[in-house]
Formats: C-alpha cells, structure tokens, sequence
C-alpha cells in the first residue's frame, strides 16, 4: 500500500473503519468522502507553526457549508470572491471580522453587502475598485477597512492558468503602481488602510516563489511606511500545492511558514495567509462505478459513473489524479478513465495502470479541492453527494441533486403545452 499523501488516510477501502463500498451502497455515486480529521490536522500544521498567522480558508476550493462550519468551529477566517461566498459562510456560521474579500471584479451589490456586514478587510485589485469601494463606503457613511492585492511579477512555476502573480496577469495591481494607489487612497476618508496583500498562483510545489514573493511584498511595505502608511498586516495568499504523483516532493505548511518567519523576521508585521488546496485538496476522494471497459484499436478506455462535470481540473488544467480501484489489485493494462459526458475531454485519468471491470468501485484522489466546488449539470447530470468523516462517524453533507432540481428555475413559462 502506497503511503502517498493522497492516500494516507485510507486503510484498504475503509476510512476510520467505515467501508467506502457501504458508503456508495448507501449513497450512490459519484461521491465525494472527505476525512474531516486530516482537514483538521492540516488546518492545525498552519495554525501551530512557531510563526503566528491569521489563516483565512479559500472559500473557492471547496464551499460546503459543513466544512465552513468546521472551518469557523476550528478558529479559520474566510476568504472569499463572491457574495455567494459571503452569504455561504454567514449561514455557516463564519465572523464577519474574520472575512477577507478578495477577487478582481467585484459588484456594487457585493461592495454594498460586505460593508454592511462589516468584514474583515477588502482586497482590491484595481484603481477602479478602490475608487467605486470609495464611493459605496462614503454613501453608506462607512469605512472600508482596504489591503491593495499587488502583483510582485512573480513565476509560480505552476500551470499558466493557475498562475496569477505574473505582470501579464488579469489579478492584482502592478506593484510599479501600488505605492501611488495607496498614497492616494490615505488621502481618502472612506477608506482605512490596514494592510497588503498578494497571491501568486495555486498548486505551487517549490517554495522559491513564495519567497521571492514574501521579499517583494515585504520591501514594499517597508517603502510604504516610510511614507507614512500603515500597514498593519502582510497577506501572502495561498498556492501551496499538494502531492498529486508517488515520490513528488511538496513543502508542507510549517516549511511555508519557517520561509515566511525567515524573511519577516525582526519586522512586526501581522501575517495573513489564504490556504486553500492545501488544507482540503489531498483529504478528499471521488468514488465511482465503472460501467464499462471498452477496447479501442490499441486503447482501453474504463468508462466511470464520475466524469468531467464532477471533477473538471482533468479538462481545465490538465490535472492527473491518482486513480486507484478498491476492487482489484493494479493491472498491467494502460487505460484511460473516462466519464459518460459527451465530450473527448470528459477524460479524468489519461494512461494509467489499472485492471477494470463492470461494477468495481474506483477511487479518484486529490479532489477535495477545486472538486465538487467547481461540478456543474452539464449533459444533465445531478451534482453528487458529498459524504464527511470525522472521529469515526459518517454524515451525509450534501445530497446529490433530485431530477427537479435540473429544471426548477426553468418553469413557470408557458412554452410547455
Ligand atoms: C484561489 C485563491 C486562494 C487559494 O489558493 P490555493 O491554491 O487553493 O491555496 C487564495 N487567495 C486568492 C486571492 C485566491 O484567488
């Protein structure tokens, strides 16, 4: 049995004692199980480093309101790119002080809730949002407690579409630029400045970014209070990627955060960090049915009951999950995992080494993040279900769609004779 991250916390098919096989038997599939105990042990690997940060959760990485729940219960912030996310994690439960609003478009309406909610901080990323966060705040007789999201023109190293610190990149403002924004914006009364941000990417394996990055931001904030402007937080982000192959080497947190204790180290700056993947991505799996293994002049596609809808990062980022059958031992024959939807790139593991037959259950690791947050209908399919273990005990999180649910924004036309 392989002893990779992504799989550490399955003991054959079982997690915590509780059979993945009952599971589906119980609630179909697809579905998603998460081991709530792991979430929390890499939630406490932020929280207990020598180096005291403010941990804001990604929101984006995986929304379900149990696990913000959790998340809230277990002393995280929130950070959030839309007012989906806000409201999401009011009904969790979450504390508006300990919200952080990032995102590079962002609605009146959302500017409008979020200072009436009072969060934590805004993170604007462009003059025009500083400036219509203004207007809103000064409408509302508010202050905008503000970070400016600078772009320190940083390669991730990761995939292009999940690198966001570069110059050319839609996200942050140019930090050529960032030392006017704030002199300006501490000239305006609506808005407080507090700290400054950053985020350079996501499923960053190598920590020689995030220290160019740190050191960037850092020399900046010195500039600034030089100037006289307070910068009372540093915000670094998230990005920190997660094992994905056998033997790749990923720093952990506590190695992210000795890095940041180095460089801001005789400084007193509160630091801020917005994990996602890191906190969720390996501590959860996709299960799923095959339905059929299928020969193809040389190839052998296992076609699962999962497909693209359910898990899009194979489509989107070319992203390769561990694949792993719970029914039968790794096979000789190289095949691809493939989903019903009709598209070629409904593929959710290209060539990998599996033996397949109808009926086994398949398990598909590394999807708690960025998994079932991004699932859509397409091809009508129901959302699956999402399944959470904690201290032994199995809960149902989230039911998997009804046929209704596919159309009840639909009716009330009369087009339906
Ligand atoms: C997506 C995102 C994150 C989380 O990134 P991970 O790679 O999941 O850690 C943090 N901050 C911002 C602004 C983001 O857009």
């Amino acid at each position: 049995m392989s002893k990779a991250a992504y799989w550490a916390w399955l003991d054959g098919a079982k997690v915590q004692g509780i059979a993945l096989h009952d599971l589906v038997e119980q609630y179909g599939s697809p579905l998603y199980v998460y081991d709530g105990n792991e979430i929390r042990a890499r939630l406490l690997a932020y929280q207990q480093a020598a180096l005291q940060a403010k941990i804001h959760y990604a929101v984006k990485a995986n929304s379900n309101l149990s696990l913000l729940a959790k998340m809230a219960q277990w002393g995280a912030g929130f950070d959030i790119v839309s007012l989906g996310e806000l409201r999401r994690v009011q009904m969790a439960g979450g504390k508006a002080a300990d919200i952080v609003f990032s995102g590079v478009g962002k609605t009146q309406e959302e500017l409008r809730y979020a200072l009436a909610a009072e969060i934590g901080c805004f993170n604007v990323e462009s003059e025009a949002e500083l400036w219509q966060l203004a207007d809103v705040a000064k409408q509302m007789e508010k202050r905008a407690k503000i970070a400016l999201r600078v772009n320190p023109n940083v390669d991730a190293k990761t995939h292009p579409y999940i690198s966001t610190g570069m110059k050319d990149n839609k996200f942050g403002i140019a930090i050529e630029n960032a030392e006017r924004l704030y002199q300006a914006a501490a000239q305006c009364s609506d808005l407080e400045i507090i700290g400054l941000g950053c985020h350079i990417g996501s499923q960053i394996t190598q920590l020689s970014p995030f220290r160019e990055a740190v050191e960037s931001i850092k020399s900046l904030a010195e500039r600034l209070r030089a100037q006289g402007i307070a910068i009372s937080h540093i915000d670094m982000g998230g990005g920190l990627g997660i094992q994905m192959q056998t033997g790749q080497e990923v720093p952990a947190p506590q190695d992210l955060l000795a890095l940041y204790s180095e460089v801001l180290a005789n400084s007193d700056y509160a630091l801020h960090l917005q994990p996602g993947r890191s906190l969720v991505g390996n501590q959860g799996i996709l299960l799923s049915r095959v339905l059929s293994v299928k020969q193809q002049s040389e190839k052998q596609f296992v076609i699962i009951d999962a497909a693209m809808n359910d898990y899009m990062r194979p489509a989107l980022y070319q992203a390769q999950p561990p694949v792993r059958n719970l029914d039968r031992m790794e096979g000789e024959q190289e095949s691809d995992i493939v989903g019903p939807v009709c598209e070629t790139g409904d593929t959710l593991r290209k060539a990998v080494s599996i033996a397949a037959q109808a009926g086994d259950l398949i398990a598909i690791a590394g999807v708690g993040a960025y998994g079932m947050s991004m699932a859509s209908r397409y091809n009508s399919r129901l959302q699956a279900a999402e399944v959470w273990i904690e201290d032994g005990t199995a809960d149902l999180i989230r039911r998997r769609d009804s046929y209704e649910q596919l159309w009840e924004n639909e009716i009330g036309t009369s087009f339906i004779e």
